[in-house]
């Protein structure tokens, strides 16, 4: 099927038309741990990757399968890897590329569970995360060395909301001969990573492409746009001997099969060795909730962007943080690599600090009180009393969290009920 459909059609229409078997419209779910080979020689030439095709859950499924083709397709990729959650994503992004003694650059605005797992867990295993403020893209630059392997970075991080400027990073990536992994999460659809130079994307799926909060995912999808041998020593994980798979080089090894060395590696080798696989019954869920992702976001984006502009002019609001709002450099990084929205997400302070923001929390009856966002439903959390309650003071205001500021994920119900209940939630405030 042709990947120049639109994206309306896309996430109905990529990589599945009928079951094989059945003949079944929708995606089956295919709960089976192996599959039966046809003779020693077939599971043979699939062990030896001289036949694609299924050998074992833990590295291929036909349910994920269908996934990861739809949202190669959606984004503009050529292959992606299905995954067990958003964390697992970023993990093998980075592990895909880097060994002990390497080292990568990474945005200072990023979801803490990545920066734990950056700064924290990935430097004990001897990989350097080198964290810069992006709001100057030559950090990027000045932080790079011999031993760097890639950039890393979110498109709509929250708390602040400033879009990340990936085009002029990865022009910067791109002339060192580094990639630019990009964490889509907060724009699906919105963005595309790879038309502004990325070379590769991740999704925690567990937000706006489920939508519906039941499932955790993540995916790593490959833009097949990066010159991995080109690079040199720089990648001898896809561009020297693999002594892990009988000394398999991988930007050989995929020559017959396309620009898929770095996805291949880390479905074979990253999936194989360290698990980490995403459920067939989770790919299923997701690929329910991709069926209406166009409606979605429009939906989250009309929405959030009614909401961003009733709080900006309510007197107990001393400041909204939402990229339509923005002026500068961030309106223009926004309205650079955005189209279509602004996405769900929208921050505000409130002038009488953290107990107004607790209270306005307490104050809601129907958005719900997580710390989850991308859902269907409205959310709301008070990040200075939660997700960032582990900070110091200094260290929640430099992540953008003041003592009142609200984050909302604005959902997809009807306006003038979410508006409602923000409403009466300030009154209370
Ligand atoms: N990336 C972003 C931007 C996120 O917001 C999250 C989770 O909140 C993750 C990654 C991690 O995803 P998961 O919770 O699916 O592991």
């Amino acid at each position: 099927m042709s990947n120049s459909l639109r994206p309306e059609t896309l996430v109905l229409h990529a990589g599945h038309r009928k079951d094989p078997a059945t003949n079944a419209v929708a995606v089956p779910i295919q709960m089976t741990t192996a599959y039966q080979f046809d003779s020693t020689d077939h599971a043979e030439n699939l062990f030896a990757l001289k036949e694609l095709g299924n050998i074992y859950s833990r590295i291929m499924n036909p349910t994920n399968d269908v996934l990861e083709q739809r949202m190669a397709a959606l984004e503009g990729g050529v292959a992606a890897l299905a995954v067990a959650s958003g964390q697992a994503a970023s993990n093998f992004s980075i592990l895909n590329l880097c060994a002990a003694g390497d080292n990568f650059v990474c945005s200072t605005d990023i979801y803490g569970g990545t920066w734990n797992l950056f700064g924290n867990t990935l430097r004990a295993l001897g990989i350097e995360c080198r964290f810069v403020d992006p709001s100057d893209p030559e950090n990027f630059r000045k932080a790079t060395d011999d031993k760097t392997r890639c950039y890393y970075a979110e498109t709509l991080p929250n708390p602040k909301l400033n879009v990340f400027p990936i085009k002029q990073v990865a022009d910067i990536g791109r002339s060192l001969g580094v990639p630019l992994i990009m964490d889509n999460t907060a724009a699906p659809l919105l963005c595309r990573p790879f038309d502004h130079g990325a070379a590769i994307v991740i999704y925690s799926t567990t937000k706006y492409i489920g939508g519906h909060g039941t499932s955790i995912g993540g995916i790593v999808i490959d833009g097949g746009n990066f010159d991995w041998e080109a690079g040199g020593d720089k990648f001898p994980t896809l561009n020297q001997p693999d002594p892990s798979y009988h000394g398999a080089v991988w930007t050989d090894a995929v020559k017959p099969l396309g620009p898929i060395a770095y996805i291949l590696r880390m479905r074979v080798i990253l999936l194989r060795d360290m698990g980490s696989s995403m459920s067939p019954m989770n790919a299923f869920q997701f690929i329910q909730g991709l069926e209406t992702l166009p409606l979605r976001m429009r939906a989250h984006c009309e929405n959030a962007n009614k909401v961003a502009n009733f709080l900006n002019a309510h007197d107990k609001v001393t400041g909204v943080i939402y990229p339509g709002l923005q002026s500068g450099v961030s309106k223009a990084n926004a309205d650079t690599h955005m189209s279509g929205g602004y996405g769900g997400l929208v921050g505000f302070e409130l002038s009488e600090g953290k107990a107004a923001g607790k209270k306005f929390i307490d104050g809601l009856e129907l958005l719900y009180h997580v710390a989850n966002i991308g859902d269907a439903r409205s959310l709301a959390i008070h990040p200075a009393s939660t997700t960032h309650s582990q900070l110091s003071a200094e260290d929640q205001l430099a992540s953008g969290v003041t003592p009142g500021y609200v984050r909302l994920s604005v959902g997809i119900e009807h306006i003038d009920d979410i508006m409602a209940d923000i409403s009466q939630a300030l009154d209370k405030a």
